[in-house]
């Protein structure tokens, strides 16, 4: 006799139903599924675990006392790449969807759940499993919004697909790594990108609105390592706003509380992680976790023009200068604003030191966030690894 996993006797939660995270829900899919049952374990924002599934997910946690791994996680390599043909269209140089169409293409998986956007909103999530090459071209290029990719997790058991890349963002794999094992998988990949200051959709507008001269036409944008913001436009043209001008006084409420509480900036879980901050400009970062993700990298390795990563500058300051600032929402005037761009630019740390700028100034903000207003969830919420990373700065008393 076979007996019905008790998963499956759960019920999704009705979209719009308050989730178990209540404010701290970053939507990451998982609640509208029947594996809403393990959410209590599973949720990134109701259970913090990551040093526990470091160990099953790459054989070990990372080593506090290696600077590499207590900030960039666990990894067995880390470089600089970019598509010598780059993917028009991508994010960036498109490495994450040439590697998830070449995984289908040669048969290691049969489907890769990833995120497509609906016909009236090109920022609107719609996750999907894809199952050719066309379907993960459509899904190319960042929805800077919160996305329920774990919403199709209930159809992958339905499927009977045995072999699936997941592509996803911290929250996101958290919360996979958790059920990873009652999905019914003979082999599951993940792909994962860096996450930071993501916001609903309406957050998005906002923003749009409140930092772009044209938010109606904006295709893309990104965070730069040369400490703008990049817009590129319908028309190609790229707006660049320095991050010291944002008018930080009302985007306040912007980010969405579950990414001002998060501490897994490097996504700790996947296999393989795909970004941009430890690599110079115009460069993607990327950090191999464990074999699974160097069969991954592996399979693009001829289409890609990589260099060594590297370090430079010194942070410290930039970091603990900017505390005040994120915590009161101080902006600077535009001119203001610009030259200190330029000076940082020029002086600024670089490569892995800019990944560790942006680390330390998210994690202390977030630090701060949570004190303030979830004071009962800071000690057991907050990782070893940031709690270190925090400690190396004076923060305000209150
Ligand atoms: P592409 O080939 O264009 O593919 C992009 C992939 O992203 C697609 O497969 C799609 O399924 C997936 N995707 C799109 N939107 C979402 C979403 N909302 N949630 C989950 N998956 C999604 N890198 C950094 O180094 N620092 C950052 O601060 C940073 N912030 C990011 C914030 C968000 C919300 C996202 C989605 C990514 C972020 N990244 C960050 C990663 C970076 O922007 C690029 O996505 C990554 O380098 C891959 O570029 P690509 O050209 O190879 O991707
Ligand atoms: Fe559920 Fe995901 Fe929201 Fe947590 S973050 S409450 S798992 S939908």
């Amino acid at each position: 006799m076979t007996s019905i996993a008790s998963h499956k006797k759960a019920k999704a939660l009705k979209p719009g139903s308050r989730r178990p995270a209540k404010e701290l829900c970053s939507e990451c899919g998982l609640c509208d599924t029947y594996y809403v049952h393990y959410v209590k374990e599973a949720c990134a924002f109701l259970n913090q675990q990551v040093a526990e599934l470091e160990e099953e997910a790459h054989g070990r946690s990372r080593n506090l006392d290696s600077e590499d791994d207590w900030y960039f996680g666990v990894h067995q390599d880390m470089m600089a790449a970019r598509k010598k043909q780059p993917i028009e269209g991508a994010q960036w140089t498109g490495i994450v969807s040439t590697i998830a169409c070449e995984m289908l293409d040669r048969g290691l998986v049969e489907g890769v759940v990833c995120v497509q956007n609906t016909k009236e909103d090109r920022f609107q999530p719609m996750p999907v499993i894809a199952t050719t090459p066309e379907e993960v071209l459509a899904a190319k290029v960042n929805k800077p919004t919160l996305s329920p990719n774990l919403s199709v997790l209930e159809q992958i058991e339905k499927s009977g697909m045995k072999r699936l890349l997941v592509i996803g963002v911290g929250c996101q794999i958290q919360a996979l790594r958790t059920v990873e094992k009652q999905l019914g998988l003979e082999k599951l990949y993940v792909l994962g990108t860096p996450c930071v200051d993501n916001v609903n959709r309406a957050g998005l507008q906002k923003f749009l609105e409140t930092t772009s001269k044209s938010p109606d036409t904006v295709v893309h944008y990104e965070f730069m390592q040369d400490f703008r913001v990049h817009f590129k436009h319908e028309d190609g043209s790229i707006e660049q706003v320095p991050f010291f001008g944002l008018k930080t006084n009302l985007l306040k409420d912007v980010f969405a509380p579950s990414c001002m509480s998060c501490f897994d900036y490097v996504n700790s879980l996947g296999d393989l992680i795909v970004g941009y901050m430890g690599a110079p400009f115009g460069w993607q970062w990327i950090v191999v976790r464990n074999n699974t993700g160097q069969e991954m990298l592996d399979l693009v390795m001829d289409k890609l023009d990589t260099q060594p990563v590297f370090s430079q500058g010194d942070r410290k300051q930039a970091v603990q200068q900017s505390i005040p600032a994120y915590d009161k929402g101080v902006t600077l005037p535009m001119w203001a604003a610009k030259l200190m761009g330029v000076v940082i630019e020029k002086i600024g740390p670089k490569g892995l030191e800019y990944a560790r700028f942006s680390i330390d100034s998210h994690f202390t903000r977030n630090y701060l966030y949570v004190k303030r207003n979830y004071p009962e969830k800071l000690n057991d919420h907050v990782p070893k690894y940031a709690k270190k990373i925090v400690g190396q700065y004076k923060l305000p008393k209150s």
